[in-house]
């Protein structure tokens, strides 16, 4: 797959629309708490200074009702965006209002004019034709640097992309980076390839289980949905999370991975607790002694070291999904240990969707990692083997 990438078009002296993923977290006060996004997205936007463009931003913020939420601005952003190109940003009221448009229309080389949310318009996510049409109307040039929503079909992702051809539309620094790695680690890994699934449930990873299989050399499962598969080998789980109805799935992806000859590995033991709460009397058990009125909340210690050997040969690792209930210390030990694992093995290591990113960052791993992708559903939908709407348009050859 090749992508056409910013840096291999005309941008000189161009008005640019750049898609930007600034969906940061604030604390109620709206502080930005963690502006990574921000600071990720500043690569491409000096690469259009320095080529004297001018250029318009746009992203969407939280969910808002398809209307104004002051909750839900982008001002803290253009504040930010401030403090650190140490330049002037104009902040429109609106996404495609005349007054927005006309500023738009008369930006000077190295203006930046930060739209309002986009999602304050309901033609964004009704990947709209009119609304995307008023967006492209204010560019000569279309970059998109939001990996974290382009595997949405919305109108400033997927819609506006039909205004642009080929040498007015690329994918920005960001987004490239992303696809590149995702690309390259499940089409060519080197091997042995070890992916590590873990989270709440086995539904919301399984096409991306399915699309693992035969791509992986071992697959380690951990976090609330190894429950469902303990169960589909008779373990008692208690009142550990689980989904009957996709017990069924379970023993055919074991099966799968037993025909395919990969290592399917699961939990041996786990760290039960009487309820779903931090101040829970918690005690380890094996796999196969998880007490009928407890609950499995994190992997136990011979599991991560299990895990952690299972990793020692790897020269490739894909983790998403933490290994139990993070959030809670009690519950933290298991994915840390893994986390330090992932951290400390020679590979190339992914790290992808949002809480294991978070995870990695609470563990002090960050930096020990190959990569951490900034969009969780983006990264599963890669994963998952789809296409990404907002990502098909940029695409130069599929091979
Ligand atoms: P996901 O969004 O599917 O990746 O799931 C992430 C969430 O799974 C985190 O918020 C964890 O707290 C949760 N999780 C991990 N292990 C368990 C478990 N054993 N029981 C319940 N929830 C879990």
């Amino acid at each position: 797959m090749k992508l056409q990438e910013i840096k291999n078009i005309d941008i000189f002296a161009k008005k640019i629309f750049i898609r930007c993923d600034f969906n940061v977290p604030m604390d109620e006060y709206n502080n930005i708490t963690d502006d990574r996004r921000i600071k990720s997205a500043l690569n491409t936007i000096r690469y259009c200074i320095d080529n004297d463009c001018s250029i318009i931003l746009a992203s969407h913020f939280g969910r808002p009702k398809d209307k104004y939420d002051e909750k839900c601005s982008l001002k803290p952003v253009a504040k930010r965006l401030h403090t650190l190109l140490k330049q002037e940003i104009k902040m429109a009221k609106n996404v495609v209002q005349e007054d927005t448009l006309k500023v738009a229309k008369y930006l000077q080389a190295g203006e930046i004019l930060l739209l309002e949310n986009v999602r304050y318009n309901k033609g964004e996510t009704l990947n709209d034709k009119e609304f995307a049409s008023k967006l492209a109307s204010m560019a000569d040039v279309y970059i998109n640097d939001a990996f974290g929503v382009s595997h949405r079909a919305h109108a400033s992702v997927d819609a506006i992309t039909k205004h642009f051809d080929m040498q007015h539309r690329a994918a920005g620094f960001l987004l490239a980076k992303e696809i590149k790695f995702f690309h390259h680690i499940v089409h060519k890994p080197k091997r042995p390839f070890v992916s590590i699934v873990g989270g709440s449930k086995v539904s919301g990873k399984l096409q991306a289980l399915y699309n693992l299989i035969p791509k992986v050399d071992k697959i380690l499962i951990g976090g609330g949905m190894a429950f469902t598969f303990l169960k589909a080998l008779g373990h008692e789980i208690g009142k550990s999370l689980v989904e009957e109805d996709l017990i069924p799935e379970a023993i055919k992806i074991i099966q799968e991975a037993k025909n395919l000859g990969v290592k399917f590995y699961l939990p041996v033991d786990v760290v039960a607790a009487t309820s779903f709460d931090s101040e829970a009397i918690a005690k380890l058990v094996t796999a196969q002694e998880i007490p009928k009125d407890w609950m499995g909340l994190d992997i136990g210690p011979a599991s991560a070291l299990l895990f952690a050997q299972a990793l020692e040969d790897a020269n490739t690792i894909l983790w998403n999904g933490p290994m139990g209930v993070y959030e809670m210390d009690k519950f933290a030990k298991g994915s840390t240990k893994l986390s330090h694992a992932v951290a400390s093995s020679y590979a190339t290591t992914v790290v992808g969707g949002g809480d294991t990113a978070d995870l990695v960052r609470r563990t002090g791993d960050e930096d020990e990692m190959t990569f951490i992708s900034t969009g969780g559903g983006a990264s599963l939908a890669l994963i998952e083997g789809k296409d990404l709407p907002g990502v098909k348009a940029l695409v130069i050859e599929d091979k």
